[in-house]
Formats: structure tokens, sequence, C-alpha cells
């Protein structure tokens, strides 16, 4: 019998995380002809839910619990939860119930079709904040502008993955993945599944600006190094520029065209704009030296602190 692992990432989903454990095992359940482990990461909460995980993988012991020291960030755990995984299918979902898990046998049937990865692609975005929907298409927008693999728009975690495709990343040597990505970048028979988006069932969101801030970061500076081209372009450019001021006045010098007054506002104009070209450029060369000093540290992108339900 062919088994279907779903990971959940959660941190602090005390509102939320009871139904949406109950409604994802009615699902599996329904599924006969498959076994099922469900593997919660819990990325450190502090509200209580990991009692509530605990509890239920005492009733139920395909429910395997992952648990971090502190936390980590979602990416992270979804990294952690894969590592872990036992089946020949692997769901990644999130536990605020977004993503509808009654979509889950219309995506194995896909899966049993012959499609290794199966993404998730919204085509609503409903009960989002229309900040959250603009700063997603700004990303998606310049993602896809500069990176060197095509990453799929309107495409977050939400997936079914086949295991081959799963071993293929967990091999991957980086701590830090950008899921998303590798998932796409690896290859493979990829099949989008159109899906709505629903609201937050409960809780609030666990992505305020600074960690989506981050993960856009993420996703631009390790899939592409055209934004090193991008500064020298405009280093370029700047030098083209201020050889063209240097001739203008060497000119108008010369032919004494118009009275070349000490120009305050040039001389700050100049300083302004080439001081900011090169802070901006000192500042994307440092966001690779950071991830590059990153990954040499060789520290794990999380530190368990207990696992249950899980044979090593
Ligand atoms: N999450 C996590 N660690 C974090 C932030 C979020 O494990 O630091 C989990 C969260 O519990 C949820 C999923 O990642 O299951 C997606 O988070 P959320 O729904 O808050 O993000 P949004 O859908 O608002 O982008
Ligand atoms: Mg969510």
């Amino acid at each position: 019998m062919k088994t279907i692992s779903v990971v959940i990432p959660v941190y602090n989903e005390n509102e939320v995380i009871k139904s949406s454990y109950n409604i994802i095992k009615k699902v599996l359940e329904k599924l006969t002809q498959y076994d099922y482990e469900i593997i919660f990461v819990n990325d450190g909460s502090t509200d209580g839910t990991l009692d509530f995980l605990q509890e239920i993988s005492k009733e139920n012991e395909k429910v395997k619990i992952i648990s971090f020291s502190r936390n980590f960030g979602h990416q992270a755990a979804v990294t952690a939860g894969i590592q872990y995984v036992t089946g020949d299918a692997i769901v990644i979902i999130d536990a605020d119930l977004q993503d509808p898990p009654e979509l889950l046998p219309e995506m194995i049937e896909l899966w049993e079709k012959g499609n290794e990865v199966i993404y998730g692609q919204r085509k609503a975005r409903k009960g989002e904040s229309a900040f959250k929907i603009l700063t997603a298409k700004m990303f998606y927008c310049a993602l896809n502008n500069l990176s060197d693999v095509e990453i799929p728009k309107d495409t977050g975690d939400f997936r079914l993955v086949d295991r081959k495709v799963i071993d293929v990343v967990n091999s991957m040597p980086e701590h830090n993945k950008f899921l998303r990505g590798l998932f796409s970048w690896v290859g493979f028979k990829q099949k989008a599944y159109l899906y709505e988006r629903k609201p937050r069932k409960a809780g609030k969101t666990k992505y305020p600006f600074k960690k989506m801030w981050k993960l856009a970061l993420d996703g631009i500076f390790s899939f592409s190094t055209k934004p090193l081209k991008i500064v020298g372009g405009l280093g370029f450019l700047t030098i083209i520029l201020s050889i063209g001021i240097l001739v203008y006045s060497l000119i108008s010098y010369a032919l004494n065209l118009n009275e070349l007054v000490p120009g305050w506002t040039s001389i700050m104009v100049a300083i302004t704009l080439f001081s900011g070209v090169q802070l901006l450029s000192i500042w994307v060369i440092s966001e690779y030296i950071a991830r590059i000093y990153d990954e040499t540290r060789n520290r794990p992108a999380y530190i368990i602190d207990k696992k249950i339900n899980i044979k090593d």
C-alpha cells in the first residue's frame, strides 16, 4: 500500500490546529487505498500548540511531531519535515486551512497519472489584504525578472511531490533552502494545479512584513546573480554619465558658452547620486556575502528539541 505523507509547519496555531487536524485526518482516512502519516513541525510555538499535538500523537501513531528548540521560520520547518517523511507522495500544506485539504484526492490522482510535482497555483486570494496581494505580485514579478530559473507565479509551498523529487531536494547541500524555487529548479514532471486560496480559518498571519521581506530576498538572491550584473550596469552608466558631464563642462569652458558658476546643486546631486548608487551596490553585494557567510559557517537551518512517533 502506498503512503501519503503530509507535512504541516505550525507556529502558534492554537486557534486553528484542532479543526485543521480533524479535516486533514478525515480527508486522508477517506482515501482508503492509501496509508498516511501527518508530520507536524512545531516551529517554536509558545501558545500550547505543542501540547495539543502531543495529545493527538498519543491517540494516533500516524501523527508524528518534530519540535524545534525555538522559532526558525516556515522554510526551515518545511525543510525539516521533508527530511523525515516515509511516504511515496509528500504533501506540504499550511496549518491554517488556506489551502483546502479537500483538494488532496484530485492532486493524488494527478500524481498517479505520472506527474511528479503538483504545485498549487492560486487563482484567487480571498480574505487577504490588498497590501499582501500587491506585495506578492511585486515579489513574483521581481523574482521572475531577476531569477535564472522560472518560478511559477502565485505559487506557495502547497504542493504534492513524489518521493523521488523529495530525495533530490533533501540531498541539496545548502542549509537555507528557498523551497518553492528548489522544487522548480530540480525539474521532473511538473504540473500546476489551479485552486482558490481561502481566507485563514482562524488566528492571525504568522508572516509579518519582516518575514515576507526575508523570504523575498532569499528567493531573489539564492536563485539569481542578476542583481550583481545590474550593479555592474549601474557602475558603467554612472561612469558614462560623469564623462558626459566632464565633456560638457570642458566644451562650455572652451567656447565660453555660458558662465560656469560654482555649482552647488550639481555637486550635491553628483555626491548624493553616486553615493546612493554605491551604497545600493554595496548592499547587493553584501546580501550575497551574508549568504556565503551563512552557508560556510555550516550551522544547521534548525535545531530539533524533540521528535515524537518518529523512528530514526
Ligand atoms: N509558520 C511557521 N513558522 C513561522 C511562520 C509561519 O511554521 O515562523 C507556519 C504557520 O503556522 C502556517 C504556515 O507556516 O502553518 C504559513 O503561515 P501563515 O499562514 O501565517 O502565512 P500566510 O498564509 O499569511 O502567508
Ligand atoms: Mg496562511
